[in-house]
C-alpha cells in the first residue's frame, strides 16, 4: 500500500544523478541481484517496466524497523508472485515479457516507494539496496526507450480496501478524477497526470479523459475482463468516502523522465492476489490489455510476434568434418548464432559463432572441424541485437574419426597387428555395432603390437587415444 504522495522529487533527481546508470549489458530473461540478493532485476523484451516495491519478506534482524515520521509499514501480500505470473503469461501468449524489478526486503526495513531518507529512516545499510533499486529501474527504462522510443512504467502494489477493484493511480486525486469526469474539457489535469508524456508526445492526439474513462482506457478494458477498475468508463472516480491510492513516489519520479508514462496499480486481494489461480487469470487480462494498449497508443504490435523460425537444422558428415546447416524464415534483429556442442545432449558449450544477416529468410552453415568421436550434439543459440537469446532444437551427428596419423599392419589382420603411430595411451577396439570388445592401456607407446586373436571376423574401428588426450581412430578388418 502507498500513502498519498507527498514528496517532490528534487532530492531524488540529485540521487539519480549521483548514482547514474551502469553500463553493464543486461541480458533479457536473466536474473540480476545486488550483492545481498535483496533486490531482483529481470530485464525484459518489451516497452513495459514493472516494479514491485512492497511485496518483500526478508526481515533483517540487525536493521531496526523504520519508525521515522510518516512511515507506513504494510506489506503488499503476494505481489511478487503476481509479477512472476505476469512474466510467465506474457512469455506464453506473446513471446515477449516486461522488465521487472522486485524488492525482497520487508517494508519495515526499507520502503522502495519513498525518497531515500524516509525510505530508510536514515539507515545507511538500507540506502544501498534503495540505490540499486533505482539504478535497475532506470536501466530498464533507458533500455526500453532506446529500443521502442517510449515505455510504460507500472508500480505494482496491493491494497486492503473493502471495495474489490484495481485502483489505478495516475497522480490524480479522487477530487480531480471526479472533476475530469464531469468536465467537458478532455485535457483537464493533463500536465499533472502520469500520462502527460504520452499525451504530449502524441501532439495532443490522445486526450487524458479518454485515457482515464474512455472506451479505450486501460481501466475500462480491465473492467470488461472482470477486473473492476477505478478510474474506468464503468467506475470513473472513487467516491470521496472511498479510500483510494492515486499514485506514489515511484510513479511520480519515473514518469517524470522523457518518453516514460504509466500508473500505479493497487491490486485488490480477492480474485487477483488471493491464490495462484487468481494471479494467472489477472496476468491473462493484464497482458492482453497491455498488448492492446501498446498497439493502440504506441503503435507497436506485440500481439502477433514473429519469433525467429529456424528450419532445416541438420548435421552432414563430410570427409574431414561435420557440417551444420540451417535456414531462417523470419529474422528480425538477429545479431548472430552461437553454435553450441555437447557430448551428452544436455551440457552444451560454445564452439563458434556465425554472424546473422539480421532480417528476412537466410541460409547458414558452420563446419565443426574437430568433432568428438561418437555422437555429437549441436544446438543454435540465436542472439538478438538487444541480447535476447533463443535456442534451436538439438540435432546430432555421428562421427568416427579416421586418422592418417595411425595405420594398422597387416590389414586385414589375423592374430597380431602393429598399430603404427606415436604417443599412444590407449586403444579401444569397437565392433561394427559400436560395442567396445577390447581395451588396451599403454604408456606413451610407439608402434605397439596388439593381439586381435579371438576376435570374430569382421570390420572393427580402433579408437586410439594419445597422451595429449586426443582421440582418433583407424579401421581394421579381421579375417
Ligand atoms: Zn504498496
Amino acid at each position: 500500500m502507498c500513502g498519498t504522495r507527498k514528496f517532490f522529487f528534487v532530492s531524488c533527481l540529485l540521487t539519480m544523478l549521483v548514482s547514474g546508470v551502469t553500463a553493464q549489458p543486461y541480458i533479457p530473461g536473466k536474473v540480476y541481484y545486488d550483492s545481498s540478493k535483496w533486490v531482483e532485476f529481470i530485464p525484459g523484451t518489451m516497452p513495459l517496466v514493472i516494479s514491485v516495491p512492497h511485496g518483500g519478506s526478508i526481515d533483517l534482524v540487525g536493521i531496526p524497523d523504520r519508525s521515522c515520521p510518516g512511515v507506513v509499514n504494510t506489506t503488499d501480500g503476494r505481489t511478487i508472485s503476481l509479477a512472476r505470473a505476469i512474466i510467465s503469461v506474457f512469455k506464453k501468449n506473446y513471446g515477449v515479457y516486461p522488465s521487472v524489478v522486485i524488492c525482497h526486503l520487508k517494508r519495515t526495513k526499507v520502503d522502495m516507494n519513498r525518497e531515500i531518507e524516509i525510505a530508510t529512516c536514515g539507515n545507511d545499510t538500507m540506502k544501498v539496496p534503495w540505490r540499486f533499486w533505482h539504478e535497475m529501474i532506470d536501466t530498464a527504462i533507458a533500455s526500453a526507450v532506446k529500443k521502442f522510443g517510449q515505455t510504460i512504467y507500472i508500480d505494482l502494489h496491493g491494497q486492503g480496501h473493502t471495495k474489490q477493484r484495481l485502483e489505478l493511480g495516475y497522480l490524480l486525486s479522487d477530487v480531480q478524477l471526479q472533476a475530469s469526469s464531469k468536465s467537458n474539457n478532455d485535457t483537464l489535469y493533463t500536465s499533472t497526470s502520469s500520462l502527460r508524456n504520452l499525451i504530449q508526445d502524441s501532439g495532443g492526439k490522445f486526450k487524458l479523459k479518454d485515457l482515464l474513462t474512455g472506451s479505450n482506457a486501460f481501466g475500462t478494458w480491465m473492467t470488461e475482463d472482470s477486473f473492476p477498475s477505478v478510474p474506468s468508463k464503468q467506475d470513473p472516480y472513487p467516491l470521496s468516502t472511498d479510500p483510494y491510492f492515486d499514485g506514489g513516489y515511484n510513479v511520480e519520479l519515473f514518469t517524470s523522465k522523457p518518453k516514460v508514462f504509466g500508473w500505479q496499480i493497487e491490486s485488490n486481494n480477492i480474485g487477483v492476489r488471493d491464490n495462484s489461480t487468481s494471479w494467472f487469470s489477472f496476468a491473462e487480462a493484464f497482458s492482453k490489455n497491455m498488448v492492446r494498449y501498446i498497439k493502440t497508443y504506441m503503435n507497436i504490435d506485440l500481439s502477433n510476434p514473429l519469433p525467429l523460425n529456424i528450419s532445416g537444422f541438420n548435421v552432414k558428415k563430410e570427409n574431414a568434418h561435420l557440417r551444420l546447416e540451417w535456414h531462417t524464415s523470419t529474422e528480425l534483429n538477429t545479431a548472430h548464432f552461437t553454435i553450441q556442442h555437447s557430448k551428452d545432449g544436455t551440457s552444451f558449450s560454445d564452439i563458434g559463432t556465425v554472424k546473422a544477416i539480421g532480417s528476412g529468410a537466410n541460409g547458414y552453415q558452420f563446419v565443426d572441424k574437430t568433432p568428438n568421436n561418437g555422437i555429437n550434439y549441436y544446438r543454435l543459440e540465436s542472439v538478438d541485437k538487444d541480447g535476447a537469446r533463443t535456442y534451436s532444437a538439438v540435432v546430432s551427428g555421428e562421427w568416427l574419426v579416421v586418422s592418417k596419423q595411425f595405420t594398422v599392419v597387416p590389414n586385414p589382420a589375423r592374430d597380431m597387428v602393429i598399430l603404427k603411430g606415436n604417443h599412444i595411451a590407449s586403444v579401444q577396439v569397437i565392433d561394427n555395432i559400436g560395442r567396445v570388445v577390447k581395451t588396451v592401456t599403454l604408456k606413451n607407446a610407439t608402434n605397439p603390437k596388439l593381439s586381435v586373436n579371438g576376435l570374430p571376423a569382421g570390420v572393427y574401428h580402433l579408437q586410439v587415444q594419445t597422451t595429449d588426450g586426443k582421440v582418433s581412430g583407424v579401421g581394421m578388418v579381421k579375417e
